[in-house]
């Protein structure tokens, strides 16, 4: 039986630490109990948000209808054999909790992916990634119960259309499922390493390892990450803010002659570009506005600086993405989901 509260604030339930409330909230440990919570909104013609880990959303107003917190939890092993293992989270899990668990196991294929806030369930929406690795590499499959019909249907990797922070479940399926578990094959042995991306290379020469092993990358990811990106337990924020944006070549060659040290790489057929590097070379990084701001290590990442609403925050957003147009003639698009 699940249990409603009411006028609840959201406050502890996501990283920027806004302070919205919602109308109704419930927690929910069984597919049972979300599909009593899902009839319960359809009778009542509530709106539907589900909450995870809370670590990818902005929420800009007070929700007038029912929060689903997900809770499910646990992990197993489906299957395996000699040289992999197929491993199923349930969405509830915290997503770095569950790298560990991979790592304490020798399982190798997530390591790079390690200290990434949120849980399990909510992987695959943005098709998570760090350090050259997306969920994408090693996920093999993944429950989802619809919303409208309440079936369970699977997944299978081709079937979530995933791309660069995208999915089928931040396009054609948005909003029509709740993601309930999420399968992964990892490696036993002969573990394939990702240490191409710079930094993790020279922490690890730092640490004077020269045959790293999966936890030696991982450890190589948290002191990385734990240097760059502000812990949203100390300051708010959700991250990256914006995806870094890909333009045709011939744009990006134009704007290498204006900015010589314009980064960016080639992916497809336009070029990648460091949206960190566009608002810090646009003079953002570091400038608060109220209570909103733009992080000083990285720019990327717009912080909470203790009361900051929803709107604060939003509004500097779209100073920097109208800024950043005007500049470069390049627009920013939000990674962040704004509720
Ligand atoms: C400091 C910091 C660093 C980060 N670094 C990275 C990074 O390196 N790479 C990266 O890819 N991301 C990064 N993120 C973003 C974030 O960690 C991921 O997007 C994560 O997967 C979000 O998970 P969550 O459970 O917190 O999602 P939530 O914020 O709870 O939800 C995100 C969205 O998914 C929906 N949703 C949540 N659960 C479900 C479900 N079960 N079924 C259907 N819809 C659901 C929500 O309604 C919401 O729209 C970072 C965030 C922070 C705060």
């Amino acid at each position: 039986m699940i249990k409603i509260l009411e006028n609840q604030s959201l406050k502890t339930y996501n990283t920027f630490g806004i302070d919205a409330s919602a109308d109704f909230f419930v927690e929910v440990n069984s597919i049972e109990e979300i599909k009593e919570a899902l009839s319960l909104t359809e009778e009542k013609k509530l709106p539907l948000l589900i909450i995870n880990g809370g670590s990818n959303m902005l929420l800009t107003q007070d929700w007038k209808g029912l929060v689903l917190k997900i809770n499910l939890k646990g992990i197993e092993i489906v299957r395996e054999d000699e040289d992999f293992v197929w491993v199923k989270v349930q969405g509830g899990e915290n997503w770095h909790e569950f790298v560990q668990f991979t790592l304490r196991n020798d399982y190798g294929g997530l390591e790079n992916l390690s200290l990434i806030p949120g849980n399990a369930g909510t992987a695959p929406i943005q098709n998570i990634g760090a350090s050259g690795v997306e969920i994408k590499d090693t996920m093999t499959e993944l429950t989802a119960l619809e919303i409208v019909s309440k079936k369970p249907r699977v997944f299978t990797n081709a079937d979530c259309h995933f791309g660069y922070r995208e999915s089928i479940f931040k396009n054609e399926c948005k909003n029509q499922f709740v993601l309930l578990d999420v399968t992964f094959k990892l490696s036993k042995r002969n573990h394939v390493l990702h240490t191409e991306y710079g930094a993790i290379r020279l922490e690890l020469e730092k640490r004077g390892i020269e045959n790293p092993t999966i936890q030696d990358v991982s450890e190589a990811v948290i002191a990385i990450r734990q240097s760059k990106l502000p812990d949203p337990k100390e300051m708010g924020n959700s991250g990256s803010f914006f995806k870094n944006p890909v333009i045709p070549k011939f744009q990006f060659e134009e704007l290498e002659k204006r900015y010589p040290n314009i980064s960016g790489y080639a992916s497809g057929d336009g070029v990648k570009v460091a949206a960190g590097w566009l608002i810090e070379n646009a003079g953002w990084k570091g400038k608060r506005i109220g209570n909103a701001g733009v992080h000083e290590k990285q720019a990327l990442v717009l912080v909470n600086y203790g009361h900051a609403t929803g709107k604060e925050i939003f509004d500097l957003s779209e100073r920097i993405i109208e800024d950043i147009y005007a500049k470069y003639g390049i627009q920013l698009e939000r990674e962040v989901n704004i509720i």
